[in-house]
């Protein structure tokens, strides 16, 4: 559906691109998330998706047409951004219509497809309210709605949620992908919250610095992460990484006792997720983590125990860096409450290895 070729932005005066050429194709009726940190490049990419930023080399195809020099409003693409950009003397039913009124829609029909569109974001009894007398959940739903009525080939959000508290943020994530599903409409979403483009995408792009660092389902994307920086983005709490030394199939770091697969080198870091470590001794084959509890915090589901390196294995430098920042994270069920120094063991399968210079994930690892 939608083709990103060598897509690539510089702005006048900055070394480094804003988007280096990114290659990525959207399927039909696929919700693809573009995720990273602020300044990775994911507005640019969808500002340039929609025709609001000319790239500096590159194209975008939309079923097959070169969208080059094309302008925003004939590319067929419908925008939802953070600031919902609504008419504030216009009410609901008219901001929707808007679109409508601009294409010069006869009024039955606009009344009609508005009416059909309010519904669908539950906005039906609302139709008559100016956006000043609206919450932000429903501005946010209003603006949907405008996008929507348009039936548009393509939906490009930037950030649509990220003006709401957090849990209308998760309400709405759910109901923006079942419309989204209902819909059947292609998309592409960005976002900095890697919660929700794990729970929304199809698949999800992750991007670095201007580079797409791996693009795949979002379980993929949580299970084998493509490098260090994917590893520590996707994951609350975030995956524990950890360098080690490797010596006759065994990695070493302070507290760290694991097996290592064949031709790792001399030096690898090793990540693993708090959820895979459980408390006890481990069994042949399995990883030794062992730590002194520095914090525990219990949610009622979960607890999140923070392990520092045994001390009497750390060297000054990590025993002082682990004075400053708890340098592991255990997630275990329910309330628990380990104290002092603790044992984990970890299963091998749940270990990734990655190259200690390049930061890349071992593939078979
Ligand atoms: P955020 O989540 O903070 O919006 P982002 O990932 O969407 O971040 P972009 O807005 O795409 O990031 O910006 C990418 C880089 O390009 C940043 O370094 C930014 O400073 C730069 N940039 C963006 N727009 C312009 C512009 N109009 N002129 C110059 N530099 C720009």
């Amino acid at each position: 559906m939608i083709v990103l070729r060598g897509l690539e932005k510089r702005f006048p005066g900055s070394q480094a691109p804003a988007l280096a050429p990114l290659d990525l194709e959207v399927a039909e009726g696929e919700l693809l998330v573009l995720v990273g940190p602020s300044g990775c490049g994911k507005s640019t990419a969808l500002r340039l998706i929609a025709g609001l930023e000319e790239p500096s080399a590159g194209r975008v195809e939309l079923q097959g047409r070169d969208l080059s020099g094309i302008s925003p409003e004939r590319r067929d693409v419908a925008m939802v951004f953070q600031g919902y950009a609504l008419y504030p003397h216009k009410t609901v039913a008219q901001n929707i219509a808007f679109p409508l009124e601009m294409r010069r829609v006869p009024a039955a029909e606009r009344a009609d497809k508005v009416r059909r569109t309010a519904r669908l974001v539950g906005l039906e009894d609302k139709l008559d309210r100016l956006p000043g007398g609206l919450s932000g959940g429903e501005r946010q739903r209003v603006a949907m709605a405008r996008a929507v009525v348009r039936e548009p080939r393509v939906f490009l959000f930037d950030e649509p949620l990220s003006n709401l508290d957090a849990k209308l943020r998760t309400e709405l994530r759910v109901e923006l992908s079942s419309l989204l599903r209902r819909l059947g409409t292609t998309a592409i979403y960005v976002t900095h919250d890697q919660a929700e483009a794990m729970t929304m995408g199809d698949r999800v792009a992750v991007l670095d610095g201007g580079r797409l660092q791996q693009v795949a389902s979002p379980r993929e994307v949580y299970e084998r992460p493509a490098n260090l920086f994917v590893a520590g983005f996707v994951g609350t709490p975030a995956m524990n990484l950890w360098p080690v030394t490797i010596e006759r199939g065994r990695a070493h770091a302070p507290g760290l006792d694991l097996p290592a697969p064949e031709g790792l080198g001399e030096r690898a870091t090793v990540g693993f997720r708090p959820e895979h470590l459980h408390l006890g001794e481990p069994s042949d084959g399995e990883g030794d983590v062992r730590g002194e509890v520095r914090a525990v915090e219990s949610f009622g589901a979960e607890t999140l125990v923070h392990l520092a390196p045994p001390e009497a294995e750390a060297t000054p430098h990590e025993a002082s860096a682990a004075g400053r920042a708890a340098l592991m994270r255990a997630r275990l069920p329910g309330f628990a409450a380990p104290t002092g120094p603790t044992r984990f063991r970890i299963g091998r399968e749940h270990l990734l290895w990655f190259d200690a210079e390049s930061g890349a994930r071992l593939e078979g690892t």
